[in-house]
């Protein structure tokens, strides 16, 4: 169980001081695929990247499992970051390395530093970044340059970088824009398969339409503040325009 408490974030804007997320309050457990939906600037990504470690927070408390991750304001210690993966919408894929090197090597802020920089590599982990590759079908492209490789073959090479190294929570900021409509579907069944089979957490910013097809419970987000939790069911109209989705 992962639990969020009063996580507030400020950036600085020109001078100007502006409070980014106000206060969210929520908990999610294994196997929970979470969709967040709301208008663009609402706060989706930089509450993806806080749930992630991938931000500072000016403050809240952060507890998986019991143990606390985050009291008051930080990004969190490594030791949490690398269960963490963050999905962008272009994958941060090193484009003249392989498919499998990506993998290997890992990604910024889940992995160490130096393990990235000299691309440390076990021999376990080797066998363990090929079975991924397998698994999602991405055995004959391993050898590829990820610069080669199509946007839902870079999502699906993300996603096996987050699992090699050991992430139970995957935050995915968009990760099916600009994906044509079967390749998306691919990209968040191989999600939801992940949530229903491993016990994983994701936590996506989707479309409304994909967030009710594809996922357990759907966060509405406006102004930086958390104003729907709805599981199991498809958003009603006012609920809809209360986010300003209608
Ligand atoms: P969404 O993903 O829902 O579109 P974001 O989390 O990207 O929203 O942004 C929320 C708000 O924070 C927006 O008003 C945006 O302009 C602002 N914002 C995001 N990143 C920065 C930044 N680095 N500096 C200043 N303002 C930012
Ligand atoms: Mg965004």
């Amino acid at each position: 169980m992962i639990k969020v408490n009063n996580l507030h974030k400020s950036l600085t804007d020109e001078g100007n001081k502006r409070h980014i997320l106000k206060g969210i309050t929520t908990q999610f457990e294994a196997g929970e695929m979470i969709g967040i939906v709301g208008p663009s600037g609402s706060g989706k990504s930089t509450l993806l990247r806080c749930l992630a470690l991938r931000e500072k927070w000016d403050n809240g408390e952060y507890t998986w499992d019991g143990n606390s991750v985050i009291k008051g304001g930080g990004r969190g210690p490594q030791k949490y970051r690398s269960k963490c993966a963050y999905l962008e919408q272009n994958p941060s894929l090193i484009i003249d390395k392989t498919a499998l090197k990506n993998v290997l090597i890992g990604q910024a802020g889940q992995v160490s530093r130096l393990r990235r920089l000299v691309g440390m590599v076990r021999s376990d982990d080797y066998m363990g970044a090929m079975d991924e590759l397998e698994k999602y079908g991405l055995l004959d492209k391993a050898k590829l340059k990820a610069g080669n490789l199509s946007g839902g073959e870079k999502q699906r090479v993300a996603i096996c970088r987050a699992l090699v190294h050991g992430a139970g929570f995957i935050a995915a900021d968009e990760p099916v824009i600009g994906l044509d409509p079967k390749t998306a579907e691919h990209v968040l069944n191989t999600l939801k398969t992940l949530c229903k089979e491993q016990d994983k957490i994701v936590i996506a910013a989707l479309p409304i339409e994909l967030a009710e097809k594809f996922c357990t419970r759907i966060w509405g987000i406006i102004d930086g503040e958390l104003r729907l939790d709805v599981k199991g069911r498809r958003l009603t109209m006012d609920e809809k325009r209360s986010i300003d989705l209608v």
